[in-house]
């Protein structure tokens, strides 16, 4: 008997007819004597629906009022399932982020969990229930509604996996585990049993939405056993995120690829080549709390040089007027943005010790004509940007070259 914590994304809870196949899984675990918790996402397209209504009254909406529209979805589902079960005969009791308590900071739309009191939770294991947990929200030290991003109800579960010490956590979802890269953008890709803690690490923040950053990141300061799973397959191991790398085993020099579209280059062409520039352009943005991730600084030329860097998509024209703000301060010639890029990247903990991957990487992408904007790279990662219309085409081939597509 253990202490599961599952999780359950959009796609498998999307009609009725998927929350009472949920209810049938959680009652099977249940009637083996497990205690469960169970955290739920908004139905698939429910979170999307919620944000472009309140676009609709305010084009920027209010970050308070936003999470606290938001959050709506994922109420509806906990009430629901709770119902499914108890259908089954289940005893189940539903809470809310605010009412379990999940405290976070007062970062809206994007809050940070701090702590979770599971003084609740376990008052209802102890008498048999089966917890039932709105993901993706939380509550903050004010009482006011918060959300964690998109994606966060991977961290819900992994985090209340944390607080519970469970035994495991198992995200279901419509997948059957973590692939090499996203199934639906190469057919060839294989499922992984394990992937490295390390490795899911940078999957995650390069892009496979497969897993939340944040929840891998729970996972790995908590030592949270951590499992992704089919809610469609009855049967099925998914894949576990290992700490350890598996010494038996031979490792493929790059064990996956991500990408990400929801990035855009911003471009500060002719700035003085001189010290604190970068600070200039970089130091406004930061205060603007948009995230950085690529730099490029060129070099200088004439005593002046440019500069650009990658933010995400939706704060382009934001970060754009900053830096408009600046630009005499600054004395950069021009400003420009383009969001037609996607950044690509190959990953593997087997790169520590392989020399010439860089170049199977770049020249795989020449052969087929992809012109490389951008390059970064660190110990187990790659990352190129290119053009958009390439995005396929470059994982496909990149995939192939680098052997992913076989056993
Ligand atoms: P959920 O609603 O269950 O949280 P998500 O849509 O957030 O599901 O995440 C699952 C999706 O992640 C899959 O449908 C798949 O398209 C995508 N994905 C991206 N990269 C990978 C990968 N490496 N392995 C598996 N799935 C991936
Ligand atoms: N419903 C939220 C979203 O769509 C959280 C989640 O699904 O994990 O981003
Ligand atoms: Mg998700």
């Amino acid at each position: 008997m253990a202490l599961i914590v599952q999780k359950y994304g959009g796609t498998s809870v999307g009609s009725p007819e998927r929350i009472k196949n949920v209810a049938r899984r959680v009652a099977k675990f249940k009637a083996q004597g497990h205690d469960l918790v169970v955290v739920v996402s908004a139905m698939s397209g429910e979170t999307n629906r919620l944000i472009a209504l309140a676009k609709e009254i305010q084009a920027n909406p209010d970050p308070r009022e936003l999470d606290v529209v938001i959050s709506t979805g994922e109420q509806v589902t906990i009430g629901l399932l709770s119902m499914a079960l108890k259908e089954l005969g289940v005893d189940a009791r539903s809470y809310t982020g605010a009412q379990v308590k999940v405290l976070t900071d007062s970062t809206f739309t994007k809050a940070r969990i701090q702590s979770i009191d599971d003084d609740n939770m376990r008052a209802d294991l102890a008498v048999g229930r089966v917890v039932i947990v709105a993901g993706f929200q939380g509550v903050d030290a004010e009482g006011n509604i918060t959300t964690l991003g998109r994606g966060g109800s991977d961290t819900s579960g992994v985090a209340l996996a944390a607080a519970l010490k469970a035994d495991e956590c198992q995200i279901y979802t419509d997948v059957d585990g973590v692939y090499t890269t996203d199934p639906r953008v190469v057919p060839e890709a294989r499922k992984l049993k394990t992937i490295t803690f390390e490795e899911m690490l940078e999957m995650a923040s390069l892009g496979s939405k497969v897993l939340q950053i944040r929840s891998v990141e729970f996972a790995g300061k908590y030592n949270v056993k951590l499992r992704v799973l089919s809610s469609f397959q009855e049967e099925g191991e998914g894949t576990l995120i290992t700490f350890e790398e598996d010494s038996n085993m031979e490792k493929p020099v790059v064990s996956g690829i991500a990408f990400n579209r929801d990035e855009a280059r911003i471009n500060v062409i002719g700035v003085p080549d001189k010290p604190g520039i970068a600070y200039q352009i970089l130091g406004p943005v930061a205060d603007a709390n948009i995230d950085v991730d690529m730099i490029i600084q060129n070099v200088g030329q004439d005593g002046t040089t440019d500069f650009s860097f990658t933010v995400p998509k939706n704060d382009l024209t934001r970060t754009v007027k900053v830096l408009e703000g600046v630009q005499a301060h600054v004395g950069a010639l021009n400003i420009s943005g383009d969001d037609k890029i996607c950044k690509v990247s190959i990953v593997g903990v087997g790169m520590r010790s392989h020399v010439g991957v860089a170049s199977t990487m770049f020249r795989t992408l020449a052969e087929e004509g992809i012109n490389i904007q951008m390059i970064s790279t660190s110990e187990i990662k790659i990352s190129v940007i290119v053009d958009e219309k390439y995005l396929e085409l470059a994982v496909r081939v990149l995939h192939k070259a680098f052997g992913l597509d076989r056993e």
